[in-house]
């Protein structure tokens, strides 16, 4: 898909001609012009010469289970990224997106991470990931939508800001996709920059900070990225947000085994969490080859002295590691 030349297009036509456009690509999740018989034939020919619909994707999904589906989207310039969609009752369908191709944080457990970095994501490109699930969905029956967007897929969001933050405006904007800003998540490695500066948008997204250790030596060795931006620096602007948007933080925690597991480990976790408005999301870790993921009893046993010293926690499930396509395994592989 490449709508960059739209706006030089639709110039020299009536102003309503965006809004019939935005409807038949954002709302109506059109595949071809050819589908927007309000429009000129001469306009839909030229449409189709100039700002091509098509999304390259090829969706892979286990012939068993239907609760995820991954999908490889090859971009202009050939790189492959990749885009998740999880099927949950009610039509509580969730997509999770890209925001850059690769990453360089090379966080240890994430397969994303080793594969390093090659570029950031436009808007649209970001945009395109949603629009694709939202025309596959079409298919599937006229009530079936993306429901809520999580920015957890490759790539560090807050690195990509600008492009983010656009694609975030946009997907919320009442005119173009309008999701609910409180339908979309965005996770972070603990970026400090993007936390402040999320605080200062008036948008109601949800922020969630990948912790995984609740030590500096420990979150080092699993995310390089805490050498440069320690605990102490991350809480203190998860506070400021705290107190500027009145907003609930979410903790995500990989559950991996005897290495962040440990009884002291949740000892010094309750240290960091217990506060107001903070949630800790235990992640059973997915294997990518080099940790053990926490048995179900650790998990519980963890889980369990958190809420005994009152500290909020959650388990997550967890979707799509038959498919390789679950937190943490996302590499733009077939
Ligand atoms: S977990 Fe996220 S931030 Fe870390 S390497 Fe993977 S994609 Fe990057």
């Amino acid at each position: 898909m490449n709508l960059s030349k739209l706006s030089e297009i639709l110039k020299t036509e009536p102003k309503y001609r965006f809004v019939q456009v935005n409807q038949a690509v954002f709302q109506d999740y059109i595949s071809s012009w050819d589908e927007v018989s309000s429009l000129p034939k001469s306009l839909r020919e030229q449409l189709a010469a100039v700002c091509p619909l098509e999304i390259k994707a090829e969706v892979y999904k286990n012939k068993n289970r239907h609760q995820s589906e991954k999908a490889l989207i090859t971009l202009a310039d050939g790189e492959v990224i990749e885009t998740v969609l999880i099927r949950q009752k009610e039509q509580r369908n969730t997509v999770c997106v890209s925001s850059q191709v690769g990453c360089a944080l090379a966080c240890q457990f994430c397969a994303t991470g080793s594969f390093g970095f090659r570029r950031n994501l436009s808007a649209e490109e970001i945009i395109e990931q949603v629009v694709f699930w939202q025309r596959y969905l079409k298919t599937a029956g006229p009530e079936e939508k993306v429901a809520n967007i999580v920015f957890m897929g490759m790539g560090e969001p807050f690195l990509n800001y600008p492009e983010f933050i656009k694609a975030v405006k946009f997907i919320n904007n009442p005119e173009t996709m309008n999701i609910g800003s409180r339908r979309l998540s965005v996770s972070t490695a603990g970026i400090t920059e993007g936390i402040k500066r999320l605080a200062g948008e008036k948008l109601q997204i949800n922020l969630a900070i990948s912790l995984h250790a609740a030590n500096d030596s420990l979150r080092a060795t699993l995310m390089p990225i805490a050498k440069k931006y320690p605990l102490r620096d991350i809480l203190a602007a998860v506070d400021s947000y705290i107190n500027k948007t009145g907003r609930r933080v979410m903790f995500e925690y990989l559950m991996i085994k005897e290495v962040n597991d440990n009884e002291k480990d949740a000892l010094e976790l309750i240290r960091l969490m217990k506060k107001p408005l903070y949630l800790v999301n235990l992640i059973p870790y997915n294997p990518t080859g080099r940790f053990t993921p926490s048995t179900k009893e650790r998990i519980e046993k963890f889980k369990k002295i958190l809420e005994d010293n009152g500290v909020a926690v959650t388990v997550r499930l967890s979707f799509g590691a038959d498919i390789t396509a679950a937190c943490g395994q996302l590499r733009g592989k077939r």
